[in-house]
């Protein structure tokens, strides 16, 4: 046998395309809420790779339903439907407002496919200048050039210019304003229940429901990004369902997969006729073995242990959270729902998130920023009491030495 290369850290600088920096060492295996190093040090993983292993790492059900599908049947192509992408789309739509899923692989690429279904429609009903989308300050939507473009974060776009156009940016959480710049040309309005990336900002639920109110209004499609706040990251399968506000079209990847890519926009039938054969398309979304994984993770994710579980443990994490801010006033604030947790720094410790969780990964626990200043929380939504327990005391002892 041949020795497999030999790698560090190093080999990242050397080989890779410098558009990340991660973490001075190499993780190599998982268990459930557990990661370990090449050197055999273990961590507590409160990240789930963004939101992402939403059942942790090495889910046995999961496992076996890839193993299972990589022996049958990996790929097709869209001249040939099968199995699994079927009854998926079957589980999404009786789970939710859906009629009618397009799967792809990525967050970026479903928020691409709503957008395109946005204009294409205003276009079809013969409106040419209803083609204005509304977007909102801070917001994450993916990196394609659409998508960064209705993302509220000048600097992830600034240096691709030209834009695609059409796109209004307005401040999260501020209807009046909102109200100012929808009107019957525009076409869409796309919103995260909470903002992610942006700091763990949850929408008002009033704002919410003025969207939809406006979007009827103007018959523009109201967008929901729950790429990040979907799949029971939040308590519930889906952020709407809380908010009691119904989208025409969801937008879903991350934990879907739980690490496997895939992703899906959610719609209507009427809406999905706009989209007919030819219109779009992506050569993997929807294949038999990222559909295969999902449909596993989808079962095991939509069911009362599971998501009432997600309350129960947002709790341990809040606690926990408020004990060691007691202890060490860091934070301003701790807010976001289930398990998408905030931590809002104080003044004093303004732009020190990612000193922190470099610090936690000393300690040996995996923590997330939201921009410079909030330490962020997605864990698995099945972590442990014991892994939270023992991940928030490695915090904690992080936090006791950036305030010493
Ligand atoms: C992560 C994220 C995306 C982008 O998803 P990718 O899979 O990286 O393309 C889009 N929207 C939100 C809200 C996200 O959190």
């Amino acid at each position: 046998m041949e020795q497999p290369i030999a790698v560090t850290r190093q080999s990242f600088d050397d080989w890779m395309v410098p558009v990340y920096a991660p973490a001075d060492f190499i993780l190599v295996r998982g268990e459930g809420s557990q990661v370990w190093d090449q050197q055999g040090k273990s961590y507590i993983d409160f990240a789930g790779g963004i939101a992402v292993n939403a059942l942790g790492h090495a889910h046995p059900v999961v496992t076996a339903a890839l193993v299972e599908q990589a022996g049958k049947l990996w790929h097709l192509g869209n001249g040939y439907t099968n199995e699994p992408v079927l009854r998926l789309a079957k589980l999404l739509i009786d789970a939710t407002f859906a009629e009618k899923v397009f799967f792809c692989n990525s967050g970026a690429e479903a928020n691409e496919a709503a957008l395109k279904l946005a204009r294409k429609r205003a276009l079809d009903n013969g409106n040419h200048s209803k083609n204005q989308i509304v977007a909102f300050n801070n917001a994450f939507h993916g990196r394609t050039l659409f998508t960064v473009s209705a993302g509220g974060q000048p600097k992830y776009s600034k240096d691709f210019a030209p834009l695609p156009g059409g796109i209004t940016h307005t401040p999260f959480n501020d209807l009046a304003a909102a109200a100012e710049v929808i009107n019957d040309n525009t076409c869409a309005v796309i919103v995260e229940p909470i903002q992610g990336e942006g700091g763990v900002l949850p929408a008002d639920a009033a704002f919410l429901q003025g969207l939809r109110e406006l979007c009827d209004r103007h018959d523009a499609l109201l967008i929901f990004d729950e790429v990040q706040t979907g799949m029971g990251r939040t308590g519930d399968l889906y952020a709407y369902m809380q908010y009691g506000v119904v989208p025409d079209v969801l937008t879903t990847a991350k934990a879907l997969g739980c690490g496997f890519p895939i992703g899906a926009m959610l719609t209507t039938d009427e809406l999905a006729k706009t989209l007919s054969v030819g219109t779009h398309g992506t050569t993997y979304g929807g294949n038999p073995l990222a559909t295969a994984v999902a449909g596993a993770v989808f079962s095991v994710i939509n069911t009362p242990e599971v998501l009432e579980g997600v309350k129960q443990r947002h709790k341990w994490f809040l606690d926990g959270l408020n004990k060691i801010n007691q202890q060490y006033p860091i934070f301003s604030e701790i807010r976001g729902g289930g398990l998408l947790i905030g931590c809002q720094l104080t003044k004093d410790y303004a732009g020190k998130a990612k000193q922190i969780t470099q610090l936690a990964n000393e300690e040996g626990v995996i923590a997330l920023i939201a921009g410079p200043d909030v330490v962020r929380f997605t864990p698995s939504l099945v972590i442990p009491e014991q892994d939270v327990k023992e991940g928030l005391a490695r915090f904690a002892r992080a936090v006791a030495r950036i305030c010493s």
